[in-house]
C-alpha cells in the first residue's frame, strides 16, 4: 500500500514535470530562461491603452491614465507643463524609482501620442493577435511601448528585483516631431544611459543608431515681366531654381545619407515671368560631416545658379533631430546583448533611418538604444501586434534593467 502510494506520488510528479517541459518547449524556452513578466496582465494594460483615444495633441487623458498606473508603484510621479511651450494640454509623465542596488540610473522612454486616425478604435482579436477593423490605427506606436514599461516596472516590484535608480518619462507629442522630449527639462534627469521603448516588432532587433535629420528651404527671387511681349527684362524664378536640382544629387548619396527634393512652389499665370520660387526638401545621414556637406553643397549651387542669371536665392536649414551612434561596447548595448543572450535570441543591433525621442536624449548626453515593441504595420490601419512578441519585449526590457543594474555598478 505504502509502496503503491509512493509510486502514485512519483507518477504524478512526472506528470507535472513533463507538462512545465512542454509549456516552456512552447515558448522557446529553457528552464533556466523563464518568463519572469505576465502576459495576461501586459494584453489587459495594453487594451486599456488602446481604448483611450490620444492622438498627438490630445494626451491628456491618457497622461492621467498612465500617471495614475506609476502612482501604484512609486511617489513620485509628476506631470510637467510641457503644453505651456508646444500647447495642447498635456505634459510629459515623469515617474522616479530609487535603486535597490548601487547602480548608475537608468532612464526609461515611450510617448504617449499616436498617429491618426484614432477615433472609434475596435479592437479585433484573432489568437495572440490584437488589430482593428480597419477604420483606424492600433496606437501600438507607442502603446505597446507604454504597456511594456508600466509591466517591466510592476515585474520588478512585485518580485523585488535588483534594479538601479530608474527615471521613466512618457512624452507627449513625439509623432509630430519629437516635440514633447524637446519640451522637457533634461535637467531633471540624472540618468546618462536610456532605453527608449519604441521601435521594431521583432525582439531581437536593438537600434543603436539614427541619423541627424534636416529640413531646408531655398527662396529663389528673380524678375517678373510679360512672358511674350517682353521675357527679355524677366529673371525665371523657376527655371533658376530646376538647374539648381538638376545639378544636384538626390536620393540615396551613401550607404548612411539621404538627400531629397520634396515641394516646389513658383509662378502665378502662365503668361508671367515667375519671380519667385521656393523650393523644400530634407537632408539626413548617420555622419555629421556627411550632413555638413551636403548642406554646403546644396547652398552653394543654388546660390551660384541664382547669381549666374542675376537672381538670388536664399537657403535655410532647420534640424529637426541630431543623429546618434551608441557604441557597441556602451553598457546599455552590453546589457541588452546579454539578455537576449539569456532568452535564447540572436542579438542583432542596427540603425534606422528616422529619429525618435532617443535623438532628443542622446542630443543631451544620454547614452540611448532603442527596444523592440512587438507592433507592426505601424502607421497603418494594418497595424497590430502579437502578444507572443511583445511579452518578449517585455521580458527583454527587464532582463536589461537588471542585467545593466549588475554590469554598471
Ligand atoms: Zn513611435
Amino acid at each position: 500500500m505504502r509502496f503503491k502510494k509512493r509510486n502514485a506520488l512519483y507518477m504524478f510528479a512526472l506528470l507535472v514535470l513533463s507538462a512545465c517541459a512542454l509549456c516552456l518547449r512552447l515558448t522557446g524556452l529553457s528552464a533556466q530562461q523563464q518568463l519572469m513578466t505576465s502576459k495576461s496582465r501586459l494584453r489587459e494594460t495594453f487594451i486599456s491603452l488602446v481604448q483611450i483615444d490620444s492622438g498627438s495633441e490630445n494626451e491628456e487623458v491618457i497622461g492621467e491614465f498612465v500617471a495614475r498606473e506609476m502612482k501604484t508603484l512609486t511617489d513620485e510621479v509628476t506631470i510637467d507643463e510641457a503644453w505651456r511651450k508646444i500647447g495642447g494640454k498635456a505634459g510629459n509623465v515623469i515617474a522616479r524609482f530609487h535603486g535597490n542596488v548601487q547602480s548608475q540610473p537608468l532612464l526609461l522612454n515611450a510617448h504617449l501620442d499616436t498617429v491618426m486616425p484614432t477615433v472609434g478604435i475596435k479592437i479585433v482579436e484573432d489568437g495572440e493577435v490584437i488589430r482593428t477593423d480597419g477604420r483606424t490605427i492600433l496606437g501600438a506606436d507607442d502603446k505597446a511601448g507604454v504597456a511594456i514599461i508600466i509591466e517591466a516596472l510592476r515585474t520588478l516590484r512585485e518580485r523585488n528585483l535588483k534594479h538601479p535608480p530608474i527615471e521613466v518619462v512618457f512624452t507627449v507629442r513625439e509623432e509630430k516631431g519629437l516635440l514633447g522630449a524637446k519640451a522637457f527639462d533634461m535637467k531633471r534627469l540624472s540618468a546618462k544611459y536610456g532605453l527608449v521603448v519604441d521601435g521594431m516588432d521583432e525582439p531581437s532587433v536593438i537600434i543603436t543608431r539614427m541619423p541627424s535629420h534636416e529640413i531646408f528651404e531655398v527662396v529663389i527671387k528673380g524678375k517678373t515681366a510679360h512672358a511674350s511681349l517682353e521675357p527679355e527684362k524677366g529673371i525665371n524664378a523657376i527655371v533658376t531654381a530646376s538647374r539648381a536640382i538638376a545639378k544636384l544629387n538626390w536620393g540615396r548619396i551613401d550607404e548612411e545619407s539621404t538627400c531629397n527634393v520634396g515641394v516646389i512652389n513658383g509662378g502665378r499665370a502662365t503668361n508671367v515671368v515667375a519671380d519667385t520660387c521656393t523650393v523644400k526638401g530634407e537632408v539626413r545621414s548617420h555622419d555629421i560631416k556627411k550632413l555638413e556637406a551636403m548642406k554646403e553643397l546644396i547652398t552653394k549651387v543654388f546660390d551660384e545658379e541664382a547669381k549666374a542669371v542675376g537672381a538670388s536665392a536664399k537657403v535655410t536649414f532647420e534640424r529637426l533631430y541630431r543623429g546618434f551612434t551608441t557604441s557597441h561596447n556602451s553598457p546599455i548595448v552590453l546589457a541588452v546583448v546579454k539578455a537576449l543572450t539569456e532568452m535564447g535570441l540572436q542579438p542583432r543591433l542596427k540603425g534606422v533611418e528616422a529619429g525618435s525621442d532617443a535623438s532628443v536624449f542622446s542630443e543631451h548626453g544620454i547614452e540611448c538604444i532603442v527596444l523592440p515593441t512587438g507592433a507592426a504595420n505601424i502607421h497603418t490601419q494594418n497595424e497590430f501586434v502579437d502578444m507572443r512578441k511583445m511579452h518578449m519585449c517585455a521580458e527583454l526590457l527587464v532582463r536589461t534593467i537588471i542585467n545593466f543594474a549588475t554590469l554598471h555598478q
